[in-house]
């Protein structure tokens, strides 16, 4: 395959280096390079936007280190995960975070697990390249800790599904061309039976998506209406009634990167890590004041053991095994950790970070902008311990899958769904 580097499971060690050290001198761009040889990542960030990186990304795609354990045909290297970490060594220096977090994240573990061998076919080489953006069709109005209770309908026509509901809260289906969908196929079975899983073609007849803004301003999430969308049957993922199986796939993968643990290259959602901070601290002559040193160390300590915790759910993942509850441990965790650094990083800049600068603003664009950056880090980390399921959702799942107690009691267990009443 053009541009993959010539490295295998036969490959030892040293010649997995040696293929990644020539891949980086040869397509990582120079002023990248000499960036991070002098002031490593932070260093990289300041040369290189985010429209350059998606612009250069299918080449580092294309050479399968992006993805370096899925097997050859949908885009990787098939290494193992060893092999994976020694190419991932090299890599790191680079910030080479992988792009369509929710396609890698969501859709890829769904279709691995689940899929056609033609849907991994037709999906997942493009999702890698950045090429077809994923998101994900979950949430409803009346459904987001009780995702099972969903209304969404697909009712089967011949070969093909209609759906028709509303969805909310789809993070990037502005920008998405796919969406994992979740939708209620038997509304005469109990909620956990009736459900079915299916990729929807956004740019469909019937797909509405309705942008809505965040708390700072800006738009990351929007409602998407199904008003009698036409699906493929070869678009369904897993059989008919099993879409809460196959979501499981979706969600583990879904905390793991809000946890930071996943593939997606999102460390952090929203704002700085603790260092940028004691920076900030440093750069204003704040780095004295002992109350402050305190904060600035605590946090500085559980972020490490977020990051050395977040290592180890990896590679568990890379030696094949499943995130399994660590993943709610890390959500639960990463949840509050990041909202305590952005408050913090808000502190810091004391006066400084007063959310309307007295500068006119026209609209809610410019006032967005005009946000200083710790402001919109302390903002947007407001959604963290809701984002991917709640906090107190993940602490029930903790309870009972970790500690092993008892199940909350639903007293509409194994009943029709449409005997259930709903919010
Ligand atoms: C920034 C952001 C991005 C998102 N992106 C997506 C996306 O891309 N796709 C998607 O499908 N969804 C997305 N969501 C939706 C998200 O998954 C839901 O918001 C979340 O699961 C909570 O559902 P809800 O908002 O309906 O709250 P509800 O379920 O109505 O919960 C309300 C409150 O009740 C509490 N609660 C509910 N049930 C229990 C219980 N059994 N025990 C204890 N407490 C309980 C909750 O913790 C919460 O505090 C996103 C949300 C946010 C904030």
């Amino acid at each position: 395959m053009p541009g993959r580097i010539a490295v295998s499971r036969a490959s030892s060690d040293h010649e997995i280096l040696t293929a990644v050290d020539a891949w980086v001198a040869d397509h990582v761009p120079e002023p990248w390079r000499r960036a991070s040889a002098e002031g490593g990542r932070d260093a990289i960030r300041r040369v290189r936007s985010r429209s350059e990186y998606e612009a250069w990304y299918p080449t580092f795609a294309d050479s399968g280190l992006a993805v370096a354990t899925w097997p050859v045909p949908y885009g990787g290297l098939d290494l193992t995960p060893d092999q994976s970490r020694v190419a991932e060594g090299v890599l790191a220096r680079f910030n080479l975070g992988r792009l369509n977090p929710l396609g890698l994240n969501s859709a890829a573990p769904a279709l691995f697990a689940f899929g056609t061998e033609e849907q991994r076919q037709r999906f997942l080489p493009p999702l890698v390249r950045n090429e077809e953006k994923w998101c994900q069709l979950l949430s409803e109005p009346g459904a987001g800790s009780d995702l099972a209770s969903l209304a969404t309908q697909a009712a089967r026509d011949g070969d093909e599904w209609v759906l028709t509901g509303q969805k909310v809260w789809t993070t990037w289906a502005h920008v998405s061309d796919y969406a994992i969908c979740l939708a209620r196929t038997d509304p005469k079975a109990p909620k956990h039976k009736g459900l079915t899983y299916f990729v929807v073609d956004l740019h469909a007849p019937g797909v509405d998506v309705r942008p809505l803004r965040h708390i700072g301003g800006e738009i990351d999430f929007n409602e998407v209406f199904l008003d009698e969308t036409r699906v493929p049957d070869n678009r369904r993922v897993g059989a008919v009634g099993e879409g809460w199986r196959v979501a499981g796939a979706t969600l583990a993968g879904e905390r793991q990167m809000v946890s930071g643990s996943g593939s997606g290259g999102v460390d952090r959602i929203g704002g700085s890590g603790v260092e940028r901070v004691i920076r900030r601290a440093r750069e204003l002559g704040r780095h004295r004041e002992p109350a402050l040193r305190q904060r600035l160390m605590q946090l500085y300590s559980e972020e490490r053991i977020r990051g050395w915790t977040n290592d180890r759910v990896r590679a568990t993942i890379l030696a094949g095994g499943t995130a399994g509850p660590a993943a709610s441990i890390g959500k639960v965790h990463q949840g509050s950790l990041n909202q305590r650094i952005q408050l913090l990083a808000v502190d810091v800049v004391g006066p400084g970070a007063l959310a309307w600068n007295g500068a006119p603003v026209s609209t809610i664009e410019e006032w967005a902008e005009s946000l200083p950056f710790e402001v919109r880090g302390m903002l947007r980390s407001r959604a963290n311990t809701i984002e991917g399921g709640t906090t107190e959702v993940n602490k029930n799942i903790l309870g009972e899958k970790v500690l092993g107690l008892p199940r909350e009691p639903d007293p509409w267990s194994g009943k029709p769904w449409d005997e259930v009443p709903r919010s």
